[in-house]
């Protein structure tokens, strides 16, 4: 008999999870705050109820995945959480995740907060992952019922880690998509074409992530400046032609031309023989957000 689970929010993601939950055999509980976006779940054996207290009541391992933090802490408000084990898998900050979980142990309850790095077509299949950080205990118990997700991987007790991590990852992935962009506006400009131009663009991005593994080893040594290939003042010198071209073909900067305002203050600072990992050193400095 497998484990009863209950999914608070039946969004796109909700339901994927719910979903994959049902596929994977667990008795499974759902509730949304507008009705009518759990039909294809009943039919497939979920029970849907109408509050989300009842549906906490349900089963005590309970899955939440709404809009954000503040839609969380308005619905599990309206339950009663002692004994749950909550596992929320909203998208938050990491002060977000350990604020819910001081309120949700605070209930008598166990908590997990969790980051998915999948949409959701991709629940349940291989190529997905979610973090996790929190309860170990709860965790180790619940695995092998996450599983059904993708794969999991526990990121540690703090339980902002998991959406340290998740954010982290997203960050990577949108400073890819600011290069890309960039690299189509400049080809659009000359109307040249950027279907035709994206193969060489991602055989050129997949050859550079080489650099991923060298700058977290020398980011945890904090050293920058041993067996350096293309120094940083060579980049920073280089850069303008980054902006320049921009400028020439009538296309913004403005996605790249803060990147380079970090490399000339790295260089300035003394650094133009390090490796360019050493800008996280500027980053670190907590420039004017600080
Ligand atoms: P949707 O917009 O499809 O669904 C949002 C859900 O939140 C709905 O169930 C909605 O209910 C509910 N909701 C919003 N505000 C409230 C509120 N104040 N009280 C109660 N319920 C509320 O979003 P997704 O399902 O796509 O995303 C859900 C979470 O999953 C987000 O945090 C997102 O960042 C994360 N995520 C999503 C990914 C994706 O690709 N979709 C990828 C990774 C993470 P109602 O139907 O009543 O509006």
């Amino acid at each position: 008999n497998k484990p009863a689970v209950t999914v608070l929010g039946l969004g796109a993601m909700g339901r994927a999870l719910a979903s994959a939950l049902l596929a994977a055999g667990h008795p499974t509980t759902v509730w949304n705050r507008s009705p009518g976006k759990g039909v294809e779940l009943v039919d497939a054996g979920a029970v849907e109820v109408g509050t989300a207290a009842e549906a906490v009541q349900a089963s005590r391992l309970v899955i939440v995945c709404l809009l954000d933090h503040q839609s969380v802490v308005d619905v599990l408000a309206t339950t009663s959480l002692s004994g749950r084990i909550v596992v929320d898998l909203t998208t938050g900050t990491p002060a977000q995740g350990r604020a819910l979980a001081e309120w949700v142990t605070g209930r008598d309850a166990d908590f997990l907060d969790g980051g998915i790095m999948a949409i959701p077509p991709m629940i349940g299949e291989p190529g997905a992952f979610v973090l996790y950080s929190g309860s170990r205990a709860a965790f180790d118990t619940y695995e092998s019922v996450l599983g059904a997700f993708g794969g999991s991987r526990y990121v540690g007790a703090n339980p902002g880690f998991a959406s340290l991590y998740d954010i982290a990852l997203l960050s990577g992935m949108y400073g890819m998509f600011a290069g890309i962009g960039q690299a189509f506006a400049l080809i659009a400009s000359e109307g040249l074409s950027a279907a035709e131009f994206a193969p060489m663009l991602t055989r050129w991005l997949v050859a550079m992530t080489g650099m991923i593994a060298t700058t977290g080893a020398s980011v945890d040594k904090g050293v920058h400046n041993v067996g350096v290939t293309s120094n940083l003042a060579m980049q920073s010198a280089g850069f303008s032609n980054l902006i320049d071209t921009a400028v020439d073909q009538g296309v913004s900067p403005e996605l790249l031309a803060p990147l380079g305002d970090v490399l000339a203050e790295r260089v300035a600072d003394g650094h133009g023989d390090d490796s360019v990992g050493g800008i996280i050193e500027v980053l670190r400095k907590g420039g004017r957000w600080s």
